[in-house]
This record gives structure tokens, C-alpha cells and sequence, in this order.
């Protein structure tokens, strides 16, 4: 997960309903992220101020308003669950293209210095990824095909540790 994703998620993380995996992916994310880590809190003083907020209105609002706008949160609560899943087609999506451009830019031996450091140091220890990018080297052309899961996950861990914005592939 990156700083983006997690400011996008942060109303599911405090109001309970998020899937347990990404919670745990959050949280991991929060706990090597100082930037993410304090805008979090802040995130969490307003949406608490504005809750107070909320409840104080409400006691204002005449019933039969109140009964429509049950209503309505209800519809909202049964669409929640797609919208979840909405989300993370679309992470996912986002990922597949980040991963795609990352292997042609290394078949093509123009990723950024940064990513080439990384992976350099991660293919010298891990024998699966270091035959998968020698080869691409070689060919000079990308597969077709997504990379195999293994070397996947590597890849978007190797992504995820590289710093919000940084790009990597040169121009
Ligand atoms: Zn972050
Ligand atoms: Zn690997």
C-alpha cells in the first residue's frame, strides 16, 4: 500500500468496516510512515470533531426528516460493500499496469537508478527473480504475459519501498 492509497481508505480504517487484510496492510504502511503516521491523527481529531458535530444536529431534526434520512444511510450501507470492492479492482488494475511498465522498462534497461538498485540487490538474493530479469535482459522485449506470482509480489514490494512520487523509469 502506498501514502495515496492509504488516505483513500482512512474513513473505512476508523469507522471498523475494513477488511482485515487491509487493515493489516495499513497499519504496516502506518508504522514505517511518519508523513502518513501524523496525517492520520489529524485525520482521526477531525472526523471525531465532526461526528460530535453530526450528533448535535441530529437531536434538531424532525422526526419524519430523520426517518428519510434513515432511509437513505441505509441504501448507502447495502452499496458499501461494492464500492470496497470497487476500490480494490481498481488498486489492483493499477497495480498490473505498474508492474507491466516496470518489466519493459527493465527489459529495456531504462529503469530509474533507484529501482535498479533495488532490484539489482534483491535479484543477487532471490534466484527466482534474478533468472526472470536476466532473461528479460537478454530478450530486450517483454513478455506477453503477467510475471508469475512469486516474482509479482517481490516486484510490488520492491515498488512499495521506494519513496511516494519517485518514478521508475527514466523518460
Ligand atoms: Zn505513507
Ligand atoms: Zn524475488
Amino acid at each position: 500500500m502506498n501514502c495515496k492509497e492509504l488516505a483513500y481508505m482512512l474513513a473505512d480504517y476508523f469507522d471498523g468496516s475494513m477488511d482485515p487484510r487491509l487493515r493489516e496492510e495499513l497499519d504496516a504502511h502506518l508504522a514505517m510512515c511518519e508523513p502518513c503516521m501524523v496525517f492520520t491523527k489529524t485525520y482521526q481529531a477531525v472526523s471525531d470533531k465532526t461526528r460530535l458535530l453530526r450528533r448535535h444536529i441530529e437531536y434538531e431534526i424532525p422526526p419524519e426528516v430523520r426517518k428519510r434520512l434513515e432511509k437513505f444511510v441505509h441504501a448507502a450501507a447495502l452499496k458499501y460493500p461494492e464500492k470496497i470492492r470497487e476500490y480494490r479492482d481498481q488498486v489492483e488494475r493499477d497495480r498490473r499496469g505498474k508492474i507491466a511498465d516496470l518489466v519493459s522498462a527493465a527489459a529495456a534497461g531504462r529503469l530509474s537508478s533507484a529501482i535498479a538498485l533495488l532490484m539489482e540487490s534483491h535479484c543477487a538474493a532471490c534466484p527466482e527473480c534474478g533468472e526472470y530479469f536476466d532473461s528479460l535482459r537478454k530478450t530486450g522485449t517483454p513478455p506477453s504475459v503477467d510475471p508469475p506470482d512469486g516474482i509479482r509480489a517481490h516486484v510490488i514490494t520492491l515498488m512499495q519501498t521506494l519513496p511516494p512520487g519517485e518514478e521508475f523509469f527514466l523518460a
